[in-house]
């Protein structure tokens, strides 16, 4: 857990992978709970699917968690308000608050993918 906090708090989201039997430790440990085998940290694409979210009212501040599948695990983080279920999403910011809790925020895929696109149009444009 040490070791992905580390990862953590360098803002990169790793997954715990035994090195034993190659299954995905979540949430992370050092040892595999089924072959005891040692674990490695491996890089993923941040990208997932949003399967429930939630309005939460704290201190009359209104935020919206949810929970996104990635890669078969299930992370509960924060989302930026555009989501519906279902929707292919991003992990953009991850890291460990003040208080040691883990935090991840998602935000949809496609937006992305259009400003990539935006970029590229403009690129192209200024060849000419
Ligand atoms: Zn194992």
């Amino acid at each position: 857990m040490k070791k992905f906090h580390d990862f953590l708090r360098k803002g990169e989201f790793r997954l715990a992978i035994c090195i034993g039997c190659n299954k995905k430790i979540w949430p992370p440990t050092e040892f595999c709970c089924d072959c005891f085998s040692k674990t490695s940290f491996k890089k993923i694409k941040p990208v997932g699917t949003l399967i429930e979210s939630s309005t939460s009212h704290i201190r009359g501040k209104e935020e919206l968690f949810g929970i996104v599948d990635m890669e078969g695990i299930k992370l509960i983080g924060s989302l930026s308000s555009d989501l519906t279920i279902g929707m292919r999403v991003r992990m953009v910011e991850c890291g460990i608050r003040e208080n040691g809790i883990a935090f991840y925020h998602f935000e949809p895929l496609k937006r992305l993918n259009s400003y990539t696109e935006a970029k590229t149009y403009h690129m192209s444009d200024k060849k000419k």
